[in-house]
């Protein structure tokens, strides 16, 4: 299976600030879906997604090593996992996920905040019109994305 995203080429392209875009209230605001996020972790709309339904649970405050969230962010961190994977499952009908978490500067991630990329994941439906030649076209927006799970 190949994906095709029509953003992603954007996401390689933008430009990067010097401040990190998850501790940037604006982007996050712009992003966020309020039903999910908890008191220490912030749950958002991918801007640029792997496929429909990828949303990003990221802690509030800027942490950059698993050895630096508190407690209290350790605890909260299951509950917020479990509640989005509840509300995922439920608005993209399954029970499959990726979870993945990028660590560390040589790992891949654009941005060293650190940040959980969830996907939800489908049969694929051969008649689909999201589907052509094997490409899976991603289609959603997160602005639809964030509505919907928002619901
Ligand atoms: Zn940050």
């Amino acid at each position: 299976m190949r994906i095709l995203v029509k953003n992603r080429a954007k996401y390689w392209k933008r430009k990067i600030g010097k401040t990190c875009d998850f501790c940037n209230l604006s982007v996050i605001k712009d992003q966020e879906i309020k039903k999910l996020s908890g008191k220490h972790w912030w749950v958002i709309a991918a801007k640029f997604p792997y496929l429909n339904g990828n949303i990003i649970i990221i802690p509030k405050r800027h942490v950059v090593d698993l050895n630096q969230l508190t407690k209290d962010e350790d605890m909260e961190f299951p509950v917020v996992l479990k509640k989005s994977l509840k509300k995922l499952g439920e608005s993209f009908k399954t029970k499959s996920f990726n979870i993945t978490l990028n660590l560390g500067p040589d790992s891949g991630c654009s941005l060293n905040h650190i940040h959980w990329q969830i996907v939800p994941r489908q049969k694929i439906n051969p008649n689909s019109q999201a589907i052509f030649n094997g490409f899976v076209l991603v289609t959603m927006d997160y602005k639809d994305l964030k509505k919907k799970l928002n619901k």
